[in-house]
């Protein structure tokens, strides 16, 4: 193996995760690479709907009825619709089977769910990271907010 195919981490995955820990390594100096295994999306070209008006889609932004039926887990997601459906994983892309409920909505490109999420940021305080020890319910986060603000000024 050549040297340059030498690195000192790697990311398996390029949503919001992988790409954010990616940014850090790489800011950091060391030599990374970021795996991805949807299809590319380059920037601009790739958003093939992002500027169309309502009455350009086809099913006015709606899914068709083969649609729904083919996808009965992704069709849960509201943005699973006619301008965004090409940014997800099908339900028969899948390589799981769901022995329980659990609505595992993916992505299937570079950049993950980012290329869908709706832009709302939390503000997360200790309030929300005290919530389940507060008041008794599901696990306690094993982090507050003062290990993610001393993570941010590093
Ligand atoms: C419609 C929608 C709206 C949302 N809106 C919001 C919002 O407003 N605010 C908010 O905070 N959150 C929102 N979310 C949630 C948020 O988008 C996700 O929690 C976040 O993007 C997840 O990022 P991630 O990097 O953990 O995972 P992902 O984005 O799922 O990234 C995982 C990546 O890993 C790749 N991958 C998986 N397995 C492999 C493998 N074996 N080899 C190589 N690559 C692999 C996948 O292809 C994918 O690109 C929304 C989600 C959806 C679906």
């Amino acid at each position: 193996m050549s040297k340059s195919n030498y690195f000192d981490v790697i990311v398996v995955g390029s949503g919001i995760s992988g790409g954010w820990a990616a940014k850090e390594f790489c800011e950091k100096g060391l030599k990374t690479l970021v795996i991805e295994r949807g299809k590319s999306v380059k920037h601009i070209k790739d958003y093939p709907t992002a500027n169309l008006d309502p009455w350009e889609f086809e099913h006015r932004g709606q899914l068709t009825l083969a649609e729904k039926e083919e996808n009965p887990i992704a069709s849960k997601c509201y943005a699973f619709k006619e301008d965004a459906i090409h940014f997800f994983l099908k339900d028969n892309e899948q390589e799981y089977i769901q022995e329980k409920p659990f609505d595992w909505i993916r992505a299937d490109a570079v950049g993950g769910k980012s290329l869908l999420w709706a832009r709302q940021v939390q503000r997360w305080s200790d309030y929300d990271f005290e919530g389940p020890a507060r008041d008794g319910f599901a696990v306690d986060w094993p982090i507050r907010y003062k290990d993610i603000e001393l993570g941010i000024r590093m």
